[in-house]
């Protein structure tokens, strides 16, 4: 069944309901129409005893010896549809109407008991040869004393032939109604299911590589909505397969110039004999190209690493002022090639929970960049503040620069500005992208703020201990 359509499935089951409910109000059709008609026979038959009893009272239970006789006395007798018995008080026939043709149908023990007892009996007798008859036997007493038993009796077979008529045609018609309604059914099934289809069909184009398809819904319905949230989703599969692409070309690109610059020079200095000063400055250079192709592998390997969440950060008390105190003595040092100085502006005592290590990793990063981004002779300052509830760490330099639409992107692995690559050779371009995920694995943020030629201010925010 899983293997059939939903359109067959919902046909089937609709089908089946409908069929189930014919069944029942066929049923109860049957019954609430027998049980009618035999009240309306019940009722002619005690309608019709209730006059010959009349006129029975009235003829003083005169001897009725003669059918004529009957006839005469009884005009009620004359209905063709039914025929009339008069029994004695001990139960024995005296009269019958001439419509008794051939058979005699004696009075029944129960109805006799009955009688005696003053009340009237209805009974239902079915002849051999299929032939069914409805009995009323009823009492006619003088005072106390039973004087005679009426019996009034007619032919069920119209009755049976009206409910013959009704089963022949629910018997047609239900499973008519059944097989039109299941093709109704189809068609609209058909209709309804339709725009799954054409998402199927837009799904097929996406899986056989297409991710720029997208489905066509103007209705805002349930199928509407799972085409919109398809789209989504395949936007955004789109976008990420983008940057997947994007990031594996920035990762050969980064790899291949130091391995180029590494060759070429190796390939030089080859080429004739050299002093062994030259040979000396060749291999410095290329353990200089070696150390940023192993910078990069390192910390693309930490970033995919913290993408499959396998980096445990510990959750100790830091004091962030320390912290920060030492990261400004390793930025002085940092800084004395090109005399840039690195101050403190205020610290505030503060303490946070986190990964001291990675946390140290963090603050280097960016006081690095602002050292490394800075002029000659610039000045880096660092700030240690507390807002909202959170440790401000901000970080204010007088370098480059970042441009606005360049500020969006600092963050992203591997981005480097040209005027940041122009400046300093010398970066990865994924320190700020391992920067955000410490941040953010510390249940904090980073942010930038920058004006192009003045300078940029990195700001960390992180819990306070005790509000983490
Ligand atoms: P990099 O190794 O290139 O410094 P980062 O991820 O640390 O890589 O920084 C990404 C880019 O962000 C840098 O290449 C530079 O363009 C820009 N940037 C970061 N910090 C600064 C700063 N203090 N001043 C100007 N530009 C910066």
């Amino acid at each position: 069944m899983s293997n059939t359509s939903i359109r067959v499935r919902l046909t089937i089951w609709y089908g089946c309901g409908l069929a189930l409910i014919m069944i029942l109000f066929a049923s109860a059709l049957y019954l609430v129409m027998s049980r009618a008609l035999e009240d309306q026979i019940d009722h002619s038959l005690e309608d019709a005893a209730m006059a010959a009893a009349r006129s029975l009272e009235e003829h003083r239970f005169g001897p009725f010896l003669l059918l004529d006789d009957l006839a005469q006395a009884f005009p009620e007798l004359a209905l063709l549809d039914k025929f009339f018995q008069i029994f004695g008080p001990q139960g024995q026939i005296t009269l019958q109407s001439a419509n008794i043709t051939t058979r005699n149908i004696p009075l029944s023990e129960s109805a006799m008991q009955a009688a005696l007892q003053g009340e009237a009996t209805y009974e239902s007798v079915r002849f051999q040869g299929g032939i069914s008859i409805r009995l009323l036997s009823y009492p006619i007493k003088h005072g106390e004393t039973l004087v005679n038993i009426l019996r009034v009796g007619t032919s069920l077979r119209p009755v049976e032939e009206m409910l013959n008529r009704l089963v022949f045609v629910l018997l047609i018609g239900s499973p008519l109604a059944v097989i039109v309604s299941m093709f109704g059914g189809w068609f609209l099934a058909g209709r309804a299911l339709r725009p799954v289809d054409t998402i199927t069909l837009a799904a097929q184009r996406i899986a056989a590589g297409d991710l720029t398809q997208r489905i066509h819904t103007t209705s805002a319905d349930e199928i509407g909505r799972l085409a919109s949230t398809f789209n989504d989703m395949i936007a955004r599969l789109e976008a990420s397969i983008r940057q997947i692409r994007q990031f594996s070309a920035d990762a050969s690109h980064e790899l291949r110039t130091p391995l180029t610059i590494t060759k070429g020079e190796t390939e030089l200095a080859l080429r004739k004999e050299r002093t062994p000063e030259v040979y000396r400055e060749v291999l410095e250079s290329n353990l200089e190209e070696i150390d940023r192709m192993s910078r990069i592998v390192d910390e693309l390997l930490f970033l995919s690493r913290a993408d499959l969440g396998e980096i445990k950060i510990a959750k100790e008390p830091v004091q962030l002022d320390q912290l920060v105190q030492e990261i400004q003595h390793q930025a002085i040092v940092l800084g004395k090639d090109r005399e840039v100085e690195t101050v403190l502006g205020t610290l505030e005592p503060t303490q946070v929970v986190g990964d001291e290590w990675r946390l140290r990793e963090l603050f280097l990063n960016i006081v690095d960049n602002a050292v490394k981004y800075s002029r000659e002779k610039g000045t880096v300052e660092i700030n240690l503040e507390h807002a909202n509830g959170m440790a401000k760490i901000s970080v204010q330099d007088n370098g480059i620069g970042i441009s606005p639409d360049e500020q969006k992107l600092v963050f992203d692995r591997f981005f480097r500005s040209d005027t940041a690559r122009a400046h300093a050779q010398k970066g990865t371009g994924l320190g700020l992208a391992i920067c955000k995920w410490i941040a953010e694995t510390h249940q904090g943020q980073i942010q930038v703020e920058s004006t192009p030629g003045q300078g940029s201010r990195f700001t960390i925010f992180l819990p306070l201990l005790g509000q983490a």
